[in-house]
């Protein structure tokens, strides 16, 4: 392809194709296009169809049941499906692989404590079909490479190792040993440690996490981004800075006991939905819900319990009392609307809205605080969150009335350049009314994957901390890398510099998780070698470097026999509760291996005599895995004594006792800017949205039940006005155009749908639409893509095309 990068701003704009823009092109008027080989970002020849129908206002109900039934019959055996469904976040059960949702303290439902997801998330790992060696002699990458990441996903369990050598365009067998060998002469080839880039999906358990982290410092690089990277890293930085620990402060039962619950920038009802039954228990104790966030989501509107037969009967339970349909990245604007009003009263009223005792004894900055919310013109924030004056002053009404609030996000918040400070913002909010550390009021950032938060607590971070590094020291004898590593996007564009040579994905679909799919697939394709852990083929397999392994792992649901018997592994929900997973199945074939036996042999393998683990001995019992767990990380002391306890424990979290482990021991206001948004007539701002048939990079089906899509993941939501002003209808096939830097990128074929949004706000699915987001474009601090705020303008396909 032509390169040109170097133009003049005064020349006319000229669009230069190229393949190869990160480093090259600023300033420069560039297109990106899809190289030849597919990467999924682009469309298929002809789209599949779109079918519409009215957005439901209702989540669950007999709809739930019928669409979880249908996937574990189609998928999974029959025998394994009731098997696992009445295991499934039990205790000592199988621990749910979907989402982080925790599982009750006390009884669990025996008719199932799961939802459709769950279900979903379980037919999809425990599916009766495998492929190995046959498949892959029949099927080229070039050809699966046509497959879209729905059909990748149901070809079945990968039964065996395989390897796609240099040149070759087909994965074949490989023998474990030979495998790590491999592996073990790559790495040990590399002129520095820091070539080498150990990612880690939010999948993976305690046991993997920590023992990889473990053979990555001894190899000697911090290079360890992970999932979190992407979505709830912005939610640590913020609550460090301000309550002095990186997790949410409440528990479960906190929802039984609030009296308000704000819901922003989250749609529970697909990505978390048993959070819908907290919701439900707090709305039927006398609670109110505040709902924040850009689509009107059937999860946040009414929830019908599908296991609450009169439930199904009488329609359900309303969720939401407010809703208020932010426009995309106004929340700091609409959260200082409401304290400004709070604040306007509380000088009248004298210290009857806020908790002056709590801000007194236990929180730093209020004054200053109090002043910058006084010089914001109310027009202003008005204008910029698009919620009308009276309905804001209906939020700070309920807020005002309320002492015990919980807070809960998700990417809707972290995902902005401002991510960080959106989270800060939602933290002054609590701090005002001393809703942290008290029964039914806290954070509540709700995580993606089951063990994110687990992982993270085991060391899987490019940012160590000192006191853990010394620990590991100290424990294992070895000198830790002090130097901090690569995030997931400093990891892209390592390897797009070519400063990276080697990637290894434990779990995952790295190239579909992260932002700018072309970018990332030209990182990869740089690679010498690529390897992946996973249970089912997916795009990341198809898109790799010179050479590339799959390492066929168990999944949660499988049966993990070691040399001293059946062993279970630990993971810690979104609520700091570290609790067993035990799978049932008998596992689709004997070579695979579990992932703490993948990390042994890759660390034998790499590190051959320098070890100073004896890693054969910790993978026949995993107990001494947690035994070494207890000595590095705080509060696991008697960790397997405890983890064997019905329902686990919990971790300790200083905020629950209103303790902030600050510098000062107090909790901070901080003060924060409005993002600055200004967009032309024909830009609009995209945020990338799940749809309720998929999990992050799993796609279950092509439907989007609850908004009324069905059939086809290539649309984008727009306002009906913005459809007309722009000449548009519903139906209509637009190419979407994001600019960034000079710089831009090209999502081919999105079908046109009119949607209740706001004005100049538009949604697209991920990953289809990650392509159009810029790897170097990133939350301040904390580096999260910014995946929920990217200008984009659209073009109808035959415009842009002549
Ligand atoms: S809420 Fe999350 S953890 Fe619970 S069953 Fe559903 S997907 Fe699994």
């Amino acid at each position: 392809m032509e390169e040109k990068t170097k133009k003049s701003r005064a020349k006319k704009a000229k669009t230069t194709i190229i393949d190869t823009p990160l480093a090259e092109s600023k300033g420069s008027d560039i297109i990106v296009v899809a190289s030849t080989e597919h990467t999924g970002a682009q469309p298929p020849e002809t789209l599949t169809g779109i079918r519409k129908r009215r957005p439901q206002t209702k989540a669950g109900g007999l709809p739930a049941i019928g669409s979880a039934l249908k996937h574990a019959r189609k998928y999974m055996r029959i025998a394994d499906a009731r098997k696992t469904m009445f295991r499934l976040n039990q205790k000592g059960g199988i621990d749910c692989p979907g989402c982080a949702w925790p599982d009750p303290d006390d009884d669990r439902s025996r008719l199932g404590e799961y939802c459709e997801n769950g279900i979903k998330a379980i037919a999809e790992e425990a599916q009766r079909q495998s492929i190995g060696a046959d498949f892959f002699a029949q099927h080229p990458i070039s050809e699966l490479q046509q497959l879209s990441d729905f059909e990748l996903g149901k070809k079945g369990r990968i039964a065996e190792p395989m390897i796609l050598r240099t040149g070759s365009d087909r994965y074949s067998p490989i023998p474990w040993n030979e495998a790590f060998q491999l592996i073990g002469r790559e790495l040990n080839a590399l002129q520095s440690p820091d070539e080498a880039v150990f990612y880690t999906s939010g999948r993976t358990s305690n046991e993997a996490a920590f023992l990889y982290q473990l053979f990555v410092r001894e190899f000697g690089t911090n290079n360890l981004p992970d999932c979190s990277n992407m979505c709830h890293e912005s939610s640590g930085k913020a609550l460090s800075s301000t309550l002095g620990i990186g997790k949410g402060s409440v528990t479960l039962d906190d929802f039984d006991h609030a009296d308000l619950v704000i819901i922003l920038g989250q749609n529970p009802g697909t990505n978390h939905p048993r959070m819908l039954t907290a919701l439900e228990r707090c709305k039927e104790k006398g609670g109110k819900i505040l709902a924040i966030n850009p689509l009107k989501e059937a999860g946040l509107t009414n929830f019908v319990n599908p296991q609450r037969p009169l439930k199904i009967l009488r329609g359900g339970t309303k969720l939401a009392d407010l809703y208020l349909q932010v426009k995309i990245n106004g929340d700091v604007a609409l959260l200082k609307a409401i304290m400004s009003m709070l604040l306007f009263q509380e000088k009248q009223e004298l210290g009857d809205i806020f908790d002056m005792e709590f801000i007194t004894t236990r929180t730093k900055g209020y004054e200053d605080f109090a002043k910058h919310l006084q010089q914001f013109d109310f027009r202003d924030l008005e204008e910029a969150c698009g919620i009308p004056r009276g309905q804001i002053r209906k939020a700070a009404r309920m807020i005002k009335k309320s002492k015990r609030i919980i807070a809960c996000w998700a990417m809707g918040l972290t995902q902005h350049e401002n991510g960080v400070d959106n989270i800060r913002e939602v933290v002054n909010l609590l701090l005002l009314k001393g809703s942290i550390g008290i029964q039914g009021g806290g954070t509540c950032p709700v995580r993606g994957h089951s063990n994110v938060q687990g992982d993270r607590t085991m060391g899987i971070w490019e940012a160590p901390e000192k006191e853990f590094l010394d620990k590991l020291e100290a424990v294992f004898g070895f000198k830790a890398p002090r130097k901090h590593g690569f995030s997931t996007v400093d990891a892209i564009q390592a390897m797009y510099r070519k400063q990276a040579k080697v990637f290894f994905g434990l779990g995952g679909n790295f190239i579909s998780a992260t932002p700018d799919t072309e970018i990332t697939a030209h990182a990869l394709r740089n690679c010498n070698l690529t390897v992946h852990v996973s249970t089912k083929l997916n795009r990341s397999h198809l898109v790799h470097g010179k050479q590339a392994l799959i390492l066929p792992c168990l999944g949660r649901t499988d049966l993990d026999e070691q040399e001293s018997g059946e062993q279970f592994v630990t993971t810690e929900n979104s609520m700091g509760v570290v609790q067993m997973s035990k799978g049932i199945l008998e596992p689709c074939s004997e070579a695979l291996f579990s992932e703490p036996a993948i990390v042994a042999g890759l660390a034998k393998a790499t590190l051959g005599s320098r070890t100073k683990v004896d890693w054969t001995q910790l993978i026949s019992n995993y107990d001494d895995i947690r035994a070494l767990i207890e000595k590095v990380i705080p509060g696991f002391e008697n960790y397997n004594e405890r983890v064997r306890e019905p329902g686990g424990f919990y971790l300790p979290n200083p905020n629950r006792k209103q303790e902030f482990s600050t510098a000062d021991g107090k909790a901070h206001f901080s003060l924060n800017k409005l993002p600055k948004i200004r967009l032309a007539s024909d830009q609009y701002l995209m945020m990338t949205i799940r749809t309720h048939d998929q999990f992050n990079t799993t796609i279950y089906g092509l439907d989007d039940r609850y908004r009324g899509i069905y059939h086809e993941r290539r649309v984008i939501l727009m306002n009906p006005e913005d459809l007309e002003a722009a000449q548009l209808k519903s139906g209509d096939q637009l190419d979407l155009i994001s600019e960034y830097d000079g710089q831009k990128r090209v999502a081919h074929k999105f079908i046109a749908v009119a949607y209740d949004i706001p004005r100049q706000c538009v949604a697209t699915y991920f990953p289809e639409a990650n392509v159009l987001i810029p790897v170097n474009y990133f939350a301040r601090e904390s580096k999260t893509p910014i995946s929920k705020s990217v200008v984009i303008k659209v073009k109808k396909v035959e415009e842009l095309r002549s």
